[in-house]
C-alpha cells in the first residue's frame, strides 16, 4: 500500500509526459528532490489512485468485508467532493444517477469502451485485504471491486489477475511464477491478450494502446518490477515510460512493495508521502497512518489471518 501511494505521488508530476523525462530529470538514483511536485500537485502529494484505494480499504474495515454498495457511496463522496483528478470514466460512472449495481454497465454500453486502468490503479489495498484468503477469493473480490466503475469485463480480470499476484508475493512466494496459473484462472476470453502482456520478454515499447489502458498498465508495472532489482528502480523505470505515470507507478509501486518490502522503499520518498481525502473532511494520511490501515487490512480477522 505504501508502495502503490508513494508510486503515485512520484510519478503525478509527470502525467502525459514523455518517456525517459524522471531519468533525465534525475539521473543520480538517491537524489533527494525526486519527489518534486508540479502539474497541481504539492511534493509527496498522492493522487485519486491512492484516494480511492482508501476509500476501499476504510469500506473494507468498517463493514467487515466486501459491501460493494457502500464502496459504490464512498466513491461518490469523493468525487462530490471535487478531487484534484478523476478518471473520465470513472467521473461518468459516480455521478450519472444510476444505482451502483448499474452506473457501470449503463456506461460500457454506451461508451463500448471501458477498459480503462481506473479500476487496477486502487487495488492495493484490496489486494491486501485479500491476500490471507487463497486464489478464488482474491480474484473475485478484484472483479466485482472493478465492476463498480468500469464495465469491461477486461478491466475486472486484469483487476483479478494483479490481486492474484500481490497475494502471492504478499505470501513470500515469487510472483511472476505464479502468473500461468493466475491467467489458467482468468476468462478465457480474456486470458489471451494479458498473457501477451505478461510473458517474460514483453516489453512496454509493444504496447498496442496507451498505458492508460488495463492491459499495458498492467504488464508494464509486472515488467518494470521484474526487470529490476529493488523497488526503487522498478518505480523509476515505470515513471521513464511517460503517459500515465501515476497509476503505473502506483500499480509498479504495489507490486514492487509487496515484492521488497517496506524497508526497501526509500524514506526520501515516504518522508513528504501525504494522501488528502476529498470528500472525508480534512483528514491527510501518512505515512504511519497507512502503516496503520495496512497492517488493519492484513491482520483483520475477515481475511482469515490472526
Ligand atoms: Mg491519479
Amino acid at each position: 500500500m505504501v508502495g502503490s501511494a508513494v508510486g503515485d505521488a512520484l510519478g503525478a508530476p509527470f502525467e502525459f509526459g514523455a518517456a525517459g523525462v524522471f531519468s533525465a530529470r534525475f539521473a543520480e538514483p538517491g537524489y533527494g528532490g525526486e519527489m518534486c511536485g508540479g502539474g497541481g500537485w504539492e511534493p509527496g502529494e498522492a493522487t485519486d489512485d491512492t484516494q480511492m484505494a482508501v476509500c476501499v480499504a476504510e469500506s473494507l474495515l468498517e463493514r467487515g468485508g466486501l459491501d460493494l454498495p457502500d464502496v459504490f457511496a464512498r466513491f461518490q463522496r469523493w468525487a462530490a467532493a471535487d478531487p484534484k483528478d478523476i478518471g473520465l470514466q470513472t467521473e461518468d460512472v459516480l455521478t450519472n444517477g444510476l444505482p451502483w449495481d448499474g452506473a457501470a454497465a449503463e456506461h460500457f454500453r454506451t461508451h463500448h469502451r471501458a477498459a480503462g486502468n481506473g479500476a487496477l490503479m486502487r487495488a492495493a489495498t484490496s489486494g491486501v485485504y485479500f491476500a490471507g484468503r487463497g486464489r478464488a477469493a482474491t480474484m473475485a473480490a478484484g472483479r466485482r471491486l472493478a465492476a463498480l466503475t468500469h464495465g469491461d469485463p477486461a478491466a475486472w480480470e486484469g483487476t483479478a489477475i494483479f490481486h492474484e499476484l500481490l497475494r502471492v508475493a504478499l505470501n513470500g512466494a515469487d510472483p511472476f511464477a505464479a502468473v500461468p496459473d493466475a491467467l489458467a484462472a482468468a476468462h478465457p476470453d480474456h486470458r489471451g491478450r494479458y498473457a501477451t502482456v505478461l510473458a517474460p520478454d514483453w516489453h512496454p515499447e509493444q504496447a498496442t494502446e496507451f498505458n492508460g489502458a488495463v492491459w499495458p498498465c498492467l504488464g508494464s508495472a509486472v515488467w518494470a518490477v521484474r526487470t529490476t532489482g529493488s523497488y526503487e528502480e522498478a518505480v523509476r523505470a515505470s515513471i521513464d515510460l511517460g503517459g500515465d505515470t501515476d497509476t503505473v507507478a502506483a500499480v509498479t509501486g504495489a507490486l514492487a512493495g509487496a515484492v521488497h518490502g517496506i524497508d526497501a522503499v526509500p524514506a526520501r520518498w515516504t518522508g513528504p508521502l501525504h494522501v488528502p481525502l476529498p470528500g472525508s473532511g480534512t483528514r491527510v494520511l501518512r505515512l504511519v497512518d497507512l502503516l496503520t490501515l495496512a497492517g488493519r487490512l492484513a491482520g483483520s480477522p475477515e481475511n482469515g489471518r490472526p
